[in-house]
């Protein structure tokens, strides 16, 4: 087994407002110019990094909006999200949980601040992803999972070490909750200071991870800070991971498609026509209905 080594060590970058209500630093694909393809078949990456939001009766957040050809998934760490889509689909996520949103051919929806949490403001740190879909899943119907935190395997570290939630993929034995549409990994790691998790991974699997609290040893070499991402070489198999105080660290590994990308503010798929046909549909209405 090699080593998969660390390409870059990358800071937050300047963070902007989705909505009222998100917060975020856009590690991929934009922030560094990485590329459509650098992380596939993770696509997208926001990071709401901790912020504390004043009290309000109206609750902050994103209104009604499309997407196509691809998944939404968010991650809470603190605070509470509320979700509708035009599928029909409903849920709230809170501090552990996973809100697992398939678009694929189409769907209106909409992200607010759950309203009790609103009312009573605090802490709010999340993670959203848009994961990729191939050609031949892009207009498959639209699905929903919600991954409470109790659904979640969970990977026991040695000597109390902490342990890993396995959101989707497997991990040493334990499978991920979620099901996905092209082979990946998604662990939430909640490691003890003096722990050592060892993880592999396919060489050619795009791979990185956001330390969401705490610091990390990775490869026994470089140090990783709070709020930031580790870009990993596609060049071994093995990573190693000491958190050098309690730490959590979202990994993401994942088979890259190998497909064309075009994206279009909420559209990602592979040609400019689709892209095109997506904003035709949307304002056509063949997204559904949901209201503000
Ligand atoms: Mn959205």
């Amino acid at each position: 087994m090699t080593t998969k080594s660390v390409q870059q060590i990358l800071p937050p970058p300047a963070a902007h407002m989705v909505g009222d209500g998100f917060r975020v630093h856009n590690f991929f694909p934009s922030g560094y110019n990485m590329g459509n393809k650098r992380m596939s078949p993770f696509f997208m990456l926001d990071y709401n990094s901790k912020v504390e939001f004043p009290p309000t009766d109206t609750p902050r957040g994103v209104g009604v909006h499309p997407h196509r050809g691809f998944e939404t998934v968010t991650i809470a760490y603190h605070g509470k999200v509320a979700h509708h889509d035009s599928a029909g689909n409903s849920g709230i996520i809170s501090e552990g949980d996973v809100q697992w949103m398939t678009a694929a051919s189409g769907v209106l929806h909409k992200e607010y601040h759950e309203k009790e949490f609103a009312k009573k403001g605090g802490m709010f740190q999340m993670v959203q992803l848009w994961v990729n879909l191939p050609a031949k899943y892009k207009m498959s119907p639209p699905k929903y999972q919600e991954i409470s935190n109790s659904k979640m395997g969970k990977y026991l570290l040695p000597n109390d070490g902490g342990y890993v939630e396995v959101i989707a993929g497997e991990l040493k034995g334990i499978k991920g909750a979620a099901s996905t549409f092209t082979p990946l990994e998604m662990y939430n790691a909640r490691l003890k200071k003096g722990a050592k998790l060892t993880v592999n991974f396919p060489a050619n699997y795009n791979t990185g991870f956001v330390v969401i609290e705490g610091k990390v040893k990775v490869n026994s070499s470089q140090e990783a800070d709070v709020d930031h991402f580790i870009l990993f070489k596609n060049d071994g198999e093995e990573i190693t991971i000491e958190p050098l105080e309690d730490a959590i660290i979202l990994l993401l590994s994942g088979e890259p498609i190998d497909e064309p990308v075009a994206s279009y503010g909420p559209f990602v798929m592979n040609t400019q026509e689709e892209l095109v046909q997506a904003v035709n549909d949307f304002n056509r209405g063949k997204f559904g209905v949901l209201e503000d």
